[in-house]
């Protein structure tokens, strides 16, 4: 009795695998499966708005940690997983000049690319390492918010925010839903890391990270999801673009999600998503026998390895006609 309950405890839920072959393929399904029991690199960003790349890398180097520099992103560094204690309490990390994050987390701000001067809204931004990259891609310059209604997470992102040197961003603590109404169209870019079932992050070495996990809450996330696109869709000017992100691999967070959006939305447009990395799948155009439009194709899922969490993309322009 004893083991049976370790075992559930400690195993990632039979339905979960049985819809992640579904989603993936059989073959692939298999291969990130062990994703889920490898340690995973660990990964930083030297933060632009307060250092340069080679003097934060000499110190890293001095204090023994290896880097592999991220071939796509000149400030992206890949560190082995037996360091990354060693990262994680460096002295850099707490004075803002680097920032820990996956290269998967890093694609969402690259992806959309803010430029100086735009005015640009993190619609779910806590603890504000996208938004964080956002501003250093916007060289500090501009208008950028950052929206966050969880009190304890509201303030974790302002201290993030501070110690990162980004005081330019306006901090609110409303409910993104809620943004369009008050803001009107006006934003040139709008990132929408959605609250999410939280997928890519299991890992059977924390099985606090899959214990609350359950088709039920994958459905319930879907429900806030499709407000909040439809907030963050509103909130864009015409010509504007939105990066709608999950760390989920539920089409019903995803696909399902950018789908009713396309549906709804005449003046949406799917863009196709180039990605600098090997490891993806095109989204999804039918699941559960639910067809999607065959633009949905062009979203982008993010395969799981040693480096990489898993990540769904998509990038949407709102057209000008
Ligand atoms: N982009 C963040 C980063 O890189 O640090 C991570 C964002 S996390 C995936 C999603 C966030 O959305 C959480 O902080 C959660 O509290 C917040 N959230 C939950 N419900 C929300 C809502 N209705 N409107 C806006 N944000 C919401």
């Amino acid at each position: 009795m004893i083991v049976e309950t370790k075992v559930s405890e400690t195993s990632l839920p039979g339905v979960f695998l049985d819809r992640l072959a579904k989603i993936l393929g059989a073959a692939w399904s298999e291969i990130i499966e062990q994703s889920f029991y490898q340690p995973k690199s660990a990964a930083f960003r030297v933060n632009r708005l307060l250092a340069a790349p080679d003097d934060a890398c000499r110190d890293l180097l001095a204090a023994g940690l290896s880097l592999t520099p991220l071939s796509w992103l000149p400030e992206g560094f890949v560190v082995p997983a037996v360091q990354r204690s060693d990262l994680t309490r460096h002295r850099l990390v707490e004075t803002g000049q680097i920032y820990v994050h996956n290269p998967s987390s890093m694609l969402a701000a690259y992806l959309l690319a803010p430029q100086p001067g735009e005015t640009v809204m993190d619609l779910a931004a806590a603890p504000g390492g996208k938004t964080l990259h956002l501003a250093a891609l916007m060289g500090g310059t501009g208008f950028l918010s950052a929206v966050e209604p969880v009190r304890s997470r509201f303030y974790k992102l302002k201290d993030n925010l501070r110690r990162g040197g980004a005081a330019f961003v306006r901090t609110y603590q409303l409910d993104g839903r809620q943004v369009p109404a008050k803001t009107g169209p006006r934003f040139d870019r709008v990132l929408l890391d959605a609250p999410c079932s939280g997928e890519a992050r299991f890992h059977v070495s924390d099985p606090e990270s899959f214990r609350t996990w359950s088709p039920r809450k994958v459905r319930e996330c879907r429900g806030k999801q499709l407000g909040l696109i439809q907030a963050g869709f509103a909130s864009l000017k015409p010509g504007g673009r939105m990066l709608y992100g999950t760390c989920s691999f539920a089409p019903e967070e995803n696909e399902a999600v950018v789908a009713s959006l396309v549906r709804e939305q005449p003046s949406c447009r799917l863009l196709e998503l180039e990605l600098p990395i090997e490891n993806w799948q095109p989204g999804l155009t039918s699941w559960e026998g639910e067809s999607f439009p065959e633009s949905v194709g062009r979203c982008r899922r993010v395969l799981p390895n040693a480096v990489h969490d898993a990540m769904f993309l998509a990038l949407i322009e709102k057209s000008r006609d």
